[in-house]
Parts: C-alpha cells; sequence; structure tokens
C-alpha cells in the first residue's frame, strides 16, 4: 500500500507531487545570479559576497580545473570544512563536468585512501588544517594534484567572531603538486567552453558504507540532487528573503541540500560557518536575522545548554529542521518554549540525498521521521519474507522516489541486494525499522543494519573491528552502540586480549591508540575486557546479543 503525504489538513498550495527540473544544479546558480546579481550569497565572518561574485569565482575555478586537464566524468575529492571555498569548489567540479567526492574532514590519512582508491582520484581539494593528512597520499595513490584553499582567502581575520582556524595564517607549499587556492583563481585561463552536462550525468558520490562493508559511494545524477533541492524549498519553506544559518558539515547530504543548493536555488543568503559554536551561532542569528536554520540534534542541545543564550535576539527565526539523527522529544519541547518554534524532523540517507520523509513544519510530531516527501512511495515490508505491511506494524522501510541514488559506484553486487521490485516500481531497501500511524507518519524503531548514529555520525562496527584488529594486544573485538543522552549513541567496544598480554593493556591504553588510528567520531570511547565474546554455532560473533544487553541494562 502506498503511504502518501496527502491528508486533509496539508496546505493545499502544496501539492505531494513537484516535477524536478531536467536542468543542473550549476543551472540553479546560473539563473540565480542572473535573476538577483547583487543580493548577498554568502556571509563568512564579516566578508559578503554577492551571487554575481558566486557565480565568477565558480567559472574561474572551473577554467583552471580544465586547465590542468578535468574531463568529463572525473570524480574530484572535496576534503575541507564549511567555507565559501567549498561552495565554489563543489559547483567549480560539475561546471568543469566532473563528479564532487565529498569527505568527512574528520577522516585521517589511511581512511582517506580507501575513497582515493575506490573513486580513481586524480584531483582533490583540501583547506589548510586537512593538509597535513592528505600530503601523504600524492607519494602513494592515484592522487596527483591538490589545490590548497586558506579559509582567511575570504574572510576579514579582523572580525570578532572568526575561530582560530580561520585565523590562521596562510600556508606558504612549494610543491608541483599543490597549487594554493589564490593561484588558481589568478592564472589567466579561458572560461570556458564547459563541458555539455545534463540532468543525467553523474553530480556527486557521496559515501556511506550503506547496510555492509566499506564505505562505497552513492552515485547521485543531477536529477536525483535536484528532487531534494526543490523539495526543500518546498518544505522550509524558502523564498529569495531567507537567510541561512550554514552549520551543518557541508559533506553531508542533509548539510549540503539544506544548507548550500536549497538556498542558492532560491536566492536566500547563506551564513556559513566553519566551526560550531554555540555563541558564534547566536550571535549570527542576531547579526544577520537568520530564519532558517537545519540541525542535527547535538546542536540543539547545545545551543539551548547555553547560560548567554538569553543575552542574544533570536527572534528572526521561523523554521527549525534537520534529520540524520532523532531530536529527542524533551530537547523538541524545550526548543519550542525558547523559540516557539517546533521542530520539523525529517529522515533519510546518503543514498536518497537526504528526505525521503519529513514533518510538515504547520503540524509536526515529536520523535518522528514525518511523512513521505513529494513523489516519494514508501512502504513497510518483513525484512525476511519482503511482504508488506499495514499501518502500526512494525517492518524494514523502503522508498522509491526521484531522490533515490543509481546505485553504489562500481558495487554490482551491493546493487542487486540494495533493491527490491515492487509493483513494477524499485524500491531501496533502507535497512531501517519502522512504522505508521494511521496518519501515514512513520517512526522509526530499530535497525537491520549494524550501523551506530554517534551525534548523527555514522560508526560502522565492523569497520572499527577491523581496525582494532589491528592492535598488537588484541585477539577479538565487538563494537556496539551504548545509549548516550547528548550524543543518541555512544561506541563501545567489548575486547578480548591475547592471554599473554592480559593484565598488561588497560583500557586507556587502548582508547588512546584508537583515537591515533581512525576518525574522531569513529573511535570507541568505552572499553570493557572480557574473557571471550559470544558466538554462534557457525563461530559468528553475536554482536546482537551483546548490544540487547546494553539496551536491557540502559532500560531500552
Ligand atoms: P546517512 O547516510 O549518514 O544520512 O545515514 C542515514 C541513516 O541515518 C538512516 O538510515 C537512519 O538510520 C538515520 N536517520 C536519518 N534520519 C533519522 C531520523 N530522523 N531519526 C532517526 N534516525 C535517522
Amino acid at each position: 500500500m502506498m503511504v502518501r503525504a496527502h491528508f486533509a489538513h496539508w496546505p493545499t498550495h502544496i501539492s505531494t507531487t513537484l516535477s524536478v527540473p531536467e536542468t543542473t544544479i550549476v543551472d540553479n546558480l546560473e539563473v540565480t545570479a542572473r535573476r538577483y546579481p547583487d543580493k548577498t550569497a554568502i556571509l563568512y565572518y564579516g566578508t559578503s559576497f554577492s551571487y554575481r561574485t558566486l557565480l565568477e569565482e565558480v567559472n574561474r575555478m572551473a577554467a583552471y580545473l580544465l586547465h590542468i586537464g578535468v574531463k568529463k566524468g572525473d570524480r574530484l575529492l572535496l576534503y575541507m570544512q564549511n567555507s565559501p571555498q567549498f561552495m565554489i569548489a563543489y559547483y567549480a567540479i560539475l561546471r568543469a563536468g566532473g563528479v564532487v567526492v565529498p569527505i568527512n574532514p574528520m577522516n585521517i590519512t589511511e581512511e582517506l585512501a580507501h575513497y582515493i582508491e575506490d573513486g580513481e582520484i586524480r584531483t582533490g581539494f583540501v583547506s589548510q588544517e586537512l593538509y597535513e593528512r592528505i600530503t601523504p597520499l600524492l607519494a602513494s595513490s592515484s592522487l596527483e594534484r591538490l589545490i590548497l584553499a586558506t579559509y582567511s582567502d575570504y574572510c576579514a581575520s579582523t572580525a570578532e567572531e572568526v575561530p582560530n582556524i580561520v585565523k590562521a595564517p596562510r600556508m606558504i607549499v612549494s610543491s608541483p603538486h599543490v597549487t594554493p587556492w589564490t593561484e588558481a583563481m589568478a592564472l589567466e585561463v579561458k572560461a570556458g567552453p564547459f563541458p555539455e552536462t545534463s540532468a543525467r550525468d553523474l553530480a556527486v558520490l557521496p559515501y556511506t558504507s550503506g547496510t555492509t562493508g566499506k564505505p562505497k559511494g552513492c552515485m547521485h545524477t543531477h536529477k536525483s540532487v535536484q528532487a531534494n533541492i526543490v523539495s526543500t524549498a518546498f518544505w522550509s519553506p524558502m523564498s529569495p528573503e531567507t537567510t541561512v544559518l550554514t552549520t551543518l558539515p557541508l559533506f553531508h547530504v542533509t548539510g549540503m541540500v539544506h544548507s548550500m543548493h536549497a538556498p542558492i536555488y532560491i536566492g536566500a543568503t547563506m551564513v556559513v560557518m566553519t566551526r560550531w559554536d554555540r555563541n558564534t551561532a547566536a550571535l549570527l542569528i542576531e547579526r544577520h536575522r537568520c530564519t532558517h536554520w537545519t540541525v542535527i540534534s547535538t546542536m540543539v542541545v547545545d545551543f539551548l545548554a547555553n547560560p548567554r543564550l538569553g543575552d542574544y535576539d533570536i527572534s528572526s527565526l521561523e523554521v527549525i529542521n534537520g534529520g540524520g539523527a532523532p531530536l529527542p522529544e524533551a530537547v523538541g519541547e524545550k526548543l519550542y518554549q525558547v523559540t516557539g518554534i517546533r521542530f520539523a524532523e525529517g529522515y533519510g540517507l546518503s543514498e536518497t540525498m537526504a528526505q525521503t520523509h519529513f514533518n510538515p513544519i504547520d503540524r509536526p510530531k515529536l520523535q518522528c521521521l514525518g511523512v513521505p516527501a513529494f513523489d516519494v512511495d514508501a512502504r513497510i515490508i518483513d525484512p525476511e519474507t519482503l511482504e508488506e505491511r499495514g499501518p502500526n506494524e512494525e517492518g524494514e522501510i523502503i522508498v522509491n522516489g526521484p531522490q533515490v541514488f543509481e546505485g553504489y559506484w562500481q558495487r554490482p553486487e551491493e546493487n542487486e541486494s540494495a533493491f527490491i521490485e515492487l509493483d513494477g516500481k524499485r524500491f531501496f531497501r533502507t535497512g531501517d525499522i519502522a512504522r505508521y500511524d494511521e496518519e501515514g507518519y512513520f517512526f522509526i524503531v530499530d535497525r537491520v543494519k549494524r550501523m551506530i548514529n554517534a551525534s548523527g555520525f555514522k560508526v560502522w562496527p565492523s569497520e572499527v573491528e577491523s581496525i582494532l584488529y589491528k592492535h598488537p594486544a588484541i585477539q577479538q573485538a565487538c563494537v556496539i552502540g551504548v545509549p548516550d543522552e547528548r550524543k543518541g549513541e555512544e561506541i563501545k567496544a567489548y575486547v578480548v586480549l591475547h592471554e599473554d598480554k592480559r593484565g598488561l593493556v588497560d583500557e586507556s591504553e587502548i582508547i588512546d591508540w584508537a583515537q591515533e588510528h581512525m576518525a574522531a567520531y569513529k573511535y570507541p570511547r568505552i572499553i570493557e575486557f572480557v574473557e571471550a565474546l559470544p558466538v554462534s554455532g557457525s563461530g559468528k560473533i553475536l554482536w546482537r546479543k551483546l548490544q540487547e544487553a546494553e539496551w536491557n541494562r540502559a532500560g531500552k
């Protein structure tokens, strides 16, 4: 049964279907720059630039990319934090016919090697504080060239709220493989003609582990991204008068679509933050009269806990929404008391370029995924028998819609199991267990996939375990999620030490080692030594047993 976002309360001006334009993501910027050339596109710690300038910068960087030999379909790495350069590089890659591979800036060298190898990447953008982590790969991987961005290129470092990272002095690097951003921009190269790009061309490869295994790229075309750009602009809703606070990381689909693409599509203003800081966020909302803010629950918790929050005028806020992790009901209530705004939660995945579900802003429910977004056919099935289930019955969410990806980059086998056919349509299996109520609102209850959601960062236990196994004292490890008030889930590892190492290694030593060997959001903060792990008859570690024991302990 198709669950439709079609209810009596649904505002008549919003239809449940939207026509997705047959244009490219860069066309959005072109049109906006033509419509509102002088309108402020980006405000970045005291500096502002117009849509005309943004487009010029994009064209200049795209011309440079063509000049260094980037060809249509090439994958380019985007390894930097939120900044004007992130946005310029993103649109320049697309303009040059390339495919954007946005990477979490928390990844360390070993992790980066996987993305570079998997995407056969030759060119990348990197920001100053991440530079040291990626340079070792210039000699040892397909990576041939880096364009190095310095945050202060685009902001007045005297502004009070500029974080240290942005104020850092310009990096002087002399290497034939590294071009400083300003040098690339200063080069006199012919701007275009740029390669012909169509809505069906590949645009972005956001990486995720999906339901299993190593991170893999989700193939999104311009069209699947456009579907959620348009859907976001309607959901929020946005207008050229909108001012968005861009705090969510832009490498992740939610930040990418809500805090960059949709505002550019509409011609709104983006107030960009490189580093999260609750006082700076409140100050920027007050100073620039921000109206829209897409958040993750940990940010909201931190923002509301600020004893100085009352010093700021945040009354300009009209829409606060987000997804990627549940917002606890109590936090939603507190947010309402402080701002008078009901948090509108959404649900989606990297595979669906953010939302497949959202809460209508005029009738949201708390701790709820919302109703299926425009043109989305969402159903609940039994994950074993694949039989469809009805209202209030639990099962796996499957989705069909224009924002659903084409498949995983070069993973034919995993693509087989990622989709199922139903009623002549191709549905993506999300690996999330949910139910929907009589009104068609979905509620998440569990996961089939083995994943931990720590502050919205997705951690795949098997990846963490495979790194832990490299520790000389570790014989066996099993990683699970422990309920955590602030982060949603915290990462815990049950560890069996080699017999001759028992008593010689302590928990903190393992934690310190893990911190050094994986991205900050992934390493286990809790270690429990055990004599043995529970195993099945075939010798498989019964992680679910340990997980359930942990939930019981927490009274979940
Ligand atoms: P990602 O690919 O990083 O966007 O992660 C997608 C996963 O995030 C989903 O499969 C869900 O498990 C989780 N997720 C997304 N939105 C929500 C939400 N509103 N509440 C709970 N979990 C969510």
